[in-house]
């Protein structure tokens, strides 16, 4: 089994964080200063994805700029990375430069089938899999029939192939010591089960030097609210991924970095204590991805600032509640907007700052907080963008305000129930 060590090496504890407009660069590293001195180490890691940047009209390199410029304000003499978020063959090349993280996204292959001469091989190679395969820390062996793992092989070998193209064009073009990698597989229709997790024989076999692994998990992750599912569900699920994840890494020898990421990550109170609790009965770490609760958080200081900023958060929802199918349609898999909850614009119009601010911000004690309003203007931040220039002197204008939130945000609601509880 060949030992891979070249990569990139990232730490146990890393936070995604997005920053739609890249003006809270500095308030979003904040918040890994402050969770420092909790005595662990958050690496702050800014992704932006393909789409992100096609919405916004940004590059690439503005990320990695920003990045460099909030360590540099800060003095922040850790390590830091700048994530290609779900990229594909067709979309990475203007990632390579300024990124040093590569989610790989090979959700659109899972499924389709791989060549029969291929999945033989596979299977043949893996005869491990085959049979009953015990996982340390899994009560029960999975009975797994070569009928079964050829099906397995099936739904998953085109994706590890696939991910292991991207790979390679990354690796030739910049080094392998020189990046991250993280293959993602989020974006589909089920979730996956552990054996399902044995893609990871997969990737090693490709000889991907694997840090991170995003699967879709059991519930729903809807945009910057909490998450809607069986807690012990996902709490079991949870704990097998990291018992899979250890036996992979033993076996197949992928990096002993390797760990889970979970994408669409902000917000999920009611998941961190499981979390927390697997990551320390694993001793294993974890990637936490989160991006549009910081846009969010800038809506929050706008109107918090009064005047023109409140203006300007009243104005968006305006427009958005005018076009809510409209906005709402792309985003179906992954919101639960109850319209009959949506306030009239007239009404918010009327509204004070603390009015909207308490319906706006993640709190669910607070009797004024509004899931429906708070996911509707989570996938309106095109109206912002389309703004221009108003909506940036304005963040210019009330950074003081903006900062607050947005560190608060990270460090209060994320990072703190992560890392010590509540
Ligand atoms: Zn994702």
């Amino acid at each position: 089994m060949p030992v891979m060590n070249d990569y990139l090496p990232l730490a146990r504890f890393s936070f995604g964080m997005g920053d739609r407009f890249g003006h809270q660069g500095r308030a979003q590293l904040g918040a890994c200063v402050k969770a420092a001195a909790l005595g662990v180490d958050f690496i702050p890691v800014w992704n932006k994805s393909n789409r992100e940047h096609a919405f916004i009209g940004t590059e690439p390199a503005s990320v990695r700029a920003e990045a460099d410029a909030a360590v540099e304000a800060l003095g922040w003499t850790k390590p830091y990375h700048v994530d290609a978020d779900h990229i594909r063959l067709e979309t990475v090349d203007r990632f390579i430069v300024p990124s040093d993280f590569f989610t790989i996204d090979v959700a659109d292959s899972i499924g389709k089938p791989a060549a029969a001469a291929d999945v033989k091989a596979f299977v043949d190679r893996h005869p491990e899999l085959v049979g009953s395969v015990s996982i340390p820390r899994i009560d029960r062996p999975f009975e797994i029939t070569r009928a079964e793992a050829e099906r397995v092989a099936n739904t998953f070998l085109l994706a590890a192939q696939d991910a292991a193209r991207i790979y390679r064009r990354i690796r030739d073009a910049k080094g392998a010591a020189s990046f991250i990698t993280e293959v993602s597989m989020d974006e589909t229709d089920s979730p996956q089960t552990p054996p399902e997790l044995l893609i990871l024989a997969a990737l090693a076999d490709e000889g991907i030097p694997l840090q991170t692994i995003a699967p879709k998990f059991t519930g729903r992750f809807n945009k910057g609210v909490d998450y809607v599912g069986d807690l012990k569900q996902f709490e079991r699920e949870f704990n097998e991924d990291l018992a899979v994840i250890a036996f992979a890494v033993r076996r197949f020898g992928l990096p002993p970095s390797l760990k889970l990421s979970v994408h669409s990550g902000s917000d999920k109170f009611s998941i961190y204590g499981p979390i927390r609790r697997a990551l320390a009965a694993f001793d294993a770490g974890v990637h936490l991805k989160t991006a549009g609760t910081t846009w969010l958080e800038e809506l929050i200081g706008l109107a918090e600032a009064g005047g023109d900023g409140l203006d300007i958060a009243r104005e968006i929802y305006a427009y958005a509640i005018g076009r809510v199918d409209e906005f709402c349609a792309p985003y179906a898999a992954v919101i639960d907007i109850d319209q009959s909850k949506l306030p009239a614009a007239t009404a918010v119009n009327g509204w004070s700052a603390t009015q909207f601010t308490d319906a706006l911000r993640h709190d669910p004690r607070n009797p004024g907080f509004n899931p429906s309003f708070r996911q509707l203007l989570h996938v309106s931040f095109k109206v912002a963008a389309g703004m221009g220039e108003r909506y940036l002197s304005a963040l210019a204008k009330h950074e003081a305000v903006i900062a607050r939130n947005v560190t608060e945000n990270l460090y209060e609601r994320h990072m703190k129930p992560l890392l010590a509880g509540p």
